[in-house]
């Protein structure tokens, strides 16, 4: 009897064990990531293959002022309706319970620890076995939900603990990811600040290195539009230019916002002919959009375009990013000079 109770001791120390290398490793491989997407695709992934679930998702917050949790487009296997909003407002009493008691919960359970059923429709339709909130720092940041299990039986206690164990770096990892992506990234814009172009191009300022090509951008007359339909439609054309910015690239290059309206984007490995078609083919694009007017009365398609200014790293003319950059803005004046919505190649 005693030999069985310590063999059976043993299994439980191994199994222990192992959950604690899986979580060193879980957490490593979640601290070393700072792309708050794949930070979140990680997260999942884990977490099915830990809870050996078909399905998993995560309710978070879309962007930092918003006051809902929303299902996470990546979601797997859930067979949720996409053009459905799934969303808990931050304010509710769900959200509450999760913050004052975070355990895991199954529905029965999450059921009769909050009242107010209305709050939790948006998982009810998901069929969840299980839910897991990440806290950080006494906040929210997050709710795991899994789905049905490969196998039909109830989580055990060791699981639900490892699960919570997770959740708790995964919320650490969110946490630092999106601190990463705010000090990095114009918030308006979606692309890169301008600290994060000079480090880039510092990294490629190398003669060994295949030579990166650089456009720089500036919208034409920028200022009329502002004057004539307001700064804040302003805005709106330059939210979608740097959408087709940040679509037009691999994901190898950069976009990133040098200014006002203007922009640097770098490609590399190019060929200062490849870098030309992809010039090219931004300029056709943000010229055959079209944005509705209809302020004050008026129904007006509003037209804007681009000129751009193309230089290629040369180790003999480029000895700090300026360089380059002062000879992509020189190809741009030229395009400027020689009629706008035009592409100028530096010397
Ligand atoms: P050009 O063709 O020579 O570039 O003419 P331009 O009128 O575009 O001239 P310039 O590039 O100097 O103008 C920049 C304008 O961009 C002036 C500024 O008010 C506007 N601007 C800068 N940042 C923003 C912004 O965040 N939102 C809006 N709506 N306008 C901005
Ligand atoms: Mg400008
Ligand atoms: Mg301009």
């Amino acid at each position: 009897m005693n030999s069985l109770n310590s063999s059976d001791n043993i299994q439980k120390f191994e199994a222990r064990i192992n959950d604690l290398e899986s979580l060193i490793e879980i957490s490593k491989s979640l601290s070393s990531n700072l792309h708050y997407s794949s930070v979140l695709d990680s997260i999942l992934l884990t977490c099915m293959g830990r809870a050996r679930v078909l399905k998993a998702g995560l309710f978070i917050k879309p962007d930092i002022n918003s006051h809902e949790f929303t299902l996470y487009r990546n979601y797997e296997g859930f067979d949720a309706d996409r053009k459905i909003k799934y969303s808990i407002t931050e304010d509710s009493e769900l959200i509450d319970t999760f913050k004052k008691n975070p355990q895991c919960y199954t529905m029965p359970e999450l059921l009769g620890a909050v009242e107010n059923i209305v709050d939790l429709k948006a998982f009810t339709i998901l069929e969840p076995t299980l839910m897991i909130p990440l806290i950080n720092r006494a906040d929210l940041q997050g709710v795991i939900v899994l789905g049905e299990r490969i196998i039909n039986e109830p989580f055990e206690e060791d699981e639900k603990d490892f699960l919570i164990n997770v959740a708790g770096m995964a919320a650490i990892a969110i946490d630092n990811s999106f601190l990463f992506e705010v000090s990095t990234t114009d918030m308006m814009t979606k692309l890169k600040l301008k600290h994060v172009l000079y480090q880039t191009m510092k990294q490629n300022f190398n003669p060994e290195l295949p030579p990166i090509s650089i456009l720089m951008m500036d919208i034409d007359h920028f200022k009329n539009l502002n004057d004539t339909y307001g700064h804040a439609f302003g805005d709106i054309v330059l939210i979608k230019v740097a959408s087709i910015l940040i679509n037009s690239l691999r994901l190898e290059d950069l976009a990133s916002r040098y200014g006002g309206e203007e922009f640097v984007i770098v490609l590399k490995k190019m060929t200062v002919d490849d870098a030309q078609l992809v010039a090219e083919r931004i300029r056709q694009r943000i010229e055959s959009l079209e944005f509705k007017y209809t302020e004050k009365g008026k129904n007006e398609i509003v037209k804007t375009t681009i000129s751009i200014g193309i230089a290629r790293y040369n180790s003999g003319l480029d000895s700090v990013p300026e360089d380059l950059i002062k000879r992509a803005d020189a190809a741009l004046y030229e395009a400027k000079e020689s009629g706008r919505n035009r592409i100028g190649i530096a010397k």
